[in-house]
């Protein structure tokens, strides 16, 4: 079968050695402007001896950058003699899509978190999936994901994990989000699950652990500030990084149903209703959209599904039909 064929991808760093290595994942990629080019995907291992292995993540959408704001620190900062164990820090996962500051890959439009299990024989996008599937993953005891909203949502900030049928592999994940200790905690619901690095880590048996935020396009110095505490807390919390933890209190939520979920039927102007965080009622009305054609015609109101809070928000001030307008979560414990 031809996903079986070896992966393109050659890391210019070696996993088992100990030390700190800053270096590449090459992927060949010819193109116009480079005969036998390469794209290098920057890769950081820190590794002190027998121990868990910590697999870290940035960048897997281009657009969102805590992660990759956080994760560059830590590759600069980490020092082994407070290691024990092996951490890969991968800041930007789809680079290309990175550099270009766009959700996708400008390649071939790839993606990443809808690109898995890849392919060695496929798209730019599709072979570094598959080097993470193959090579990457399975290394890893612990897999952290960072994401935030992109250009066009923003969100509490929040870390989270999936409900998963393996309750000890749930357990654990839940364990490490709390350990996180972002201002919200998560039990995620995922509205489009195939694909995502999120299922190929926890099919694998991982504890995975993910994060959503803020967004808009940047990141802000309180979310920042979030993500740089909370991944140091959980390498302590997996025991691979020295030191307590730093807890602080987290509010838990939770995403029950696709109720959670609403979208434009309308292209126009939106006009929120409701910030991020607050409150809202069954019913109550969190946007409406404004259409924009000609003067004398009345906005359309989204209204909320269930009782919660506002978890993210459409980020732009235009949206299209199809767009998701908001997100809500219920508050629990
Ligand atoms: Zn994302």
């Amino acid at each position: 079968m031809s996903a079986l064929r070896p992966s393109p991808i050659t890391p210019t760093v070696d996993f088992e050695r100990d030390g700190v290595q800053h270096g590449f994942l090459r992927l060949p990629y010819s193109r116009d402007d480079s005969a036998w080019g390469s794209v290098m995907i920057p890769v950081c291992v820190v590794r002190n001896g027998k121990g868990s292995t910590a697999l870290l993540t940035g960048g897997n959408h281009g657009d969102e950058y805590e992660g990759p704001l956080a994760l560059y620190e830590l590759a600069r900062t980490l020092d082994p003699k407070n290691v024990s164990g092996t951490v890969i820090i991968v800041p930007a996962m789809n680079y290309p899509a990175f550099r270009a500051g766009t959700r996708t890959s400008p390649i071939d439009n790839g993606n990443m978190n809808r690109s898995f299990p890849g392919r060695s024989d496929g798209t730019v996008t599709q072979k570094i999936a598959d080097y993470f599937q193959r090579e990457l993953l399975p290394r890893g005891d612990i897999v952290f994901d960072f994401h935030s909203g992109g250009k066009t949502l923003d969100f509490v900030p929040f870390c989270a994990a999936h409900t998963l049928q393996d309750k000890a592999q749930e357990a654990k994940a839940f364990a490490a989000v709390e350990a996180f200790s972002a201002p919200f905690s998560m039990r995620m619901t995922e509205i489009d699950a195939v694909g995502m690095y999120d299922t190929a880590a926890e099919e694998m048996g991982k504890v995975f652990v993910t994060t959503e935020l803020g967004g808009g396009g940047t990141s802000r110095a309180e979310t920042v500030r979030i993500a740089r505490r909370g991944i140091l807390n959980v390498l302590r919390h997996a025991g691979i990084v020295d030191g307590a933890v730093e807890k602080s209190r987290t509010q838990w939520l939770d995403m029950p149903s696709g109720d959670c979920f609403a979208f434009a039927e309308d292209d126009g102007m939106i006009e929120t209703m409701v910030d991020l965080g607050e409150p809202v009622e069954d019913g109550q009305v969190v946007a409406r959209i404004h259409p924009v054609g000609r003067t004398g015609q009345a906005p359309r109101e989204i209204r909320a599904r269930m009782s919660g809070l506002l978890a993210a928000r459409h980020f732009p001030g235009l949206v299209k039909a199809g767009d998701c307008v908001s997100v809500m979560a219920m508050a629990v414990r």
